[in-house]
């Protein structure tokens, strides 16, 4: 099967015949929208095992700024998790996403089932199927903040 991806936040469109991709993520207004196959079902999406996933995220903290970046992008690509806030104790959701990535993910919570929480220091915003989403809810705190904030 085919369909299209968002590179940035995750939003992911399964197509039933051939269509053409849309120039913008109709999630976050990104531009960086790419074709995918889709793989058969019952194949894991995500390399990452929800060990490692939790072994990267107690890490993260720690790292060096660069090293950080690259665990985002796995724990991204490879685990279907997305650092919201990498560290909540050193600034608010406010003070770290821009409003599309705020209403990006909000719409990725309410429409798609993403889960979100903070696990370790980190806020972070879970993949359906990401090997770790059975075990995490919806943080209500976070989510209210997160709401909050994309109020005009
Ligand atoms: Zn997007």
């Amino acid at each position: 099967m085919q369909g299209w991806k968002c590179e940035r936040c995750g939003f992911t469109h399964i197509a039933e015949a051939i269509e053409k991709i849309p120039s913008r993520c109709p999630s976050c207004r990104s531009t960086r929208v790419k074709s995918i196959i889709i793989r058969p079902e019952g194949e894991d999406r995500y390399e990452l095992s929800i060990r490692e996933i939790y072994g990267i995220l107690d890490r993260i903290t720690e790292l060096p700024v660069p090293e950080q970046e690259d665990a985002r992008k796995t724990l991204r690509e490879s685990g279907g998790v997305h650092v919201l806030c990498l560290d909540e104790r050193k600034g608010r959701l406010s003070e770290v996403l821009t409003r599309n990535e705020l209403e990006g993910y909000l719409s990725l919570i309410r429409t798609q089932n993403f889960g979100l929480a903070v696990i370790g220091h980190s806020v972070v915003a879970i993949s359906p199927d990401s090997p770790i989403r059975p075990h995490v809810g919806l943080n209500r705190s976070k989510l209210d903040e997160l709401e909050g904030l994309s109020e005009p």
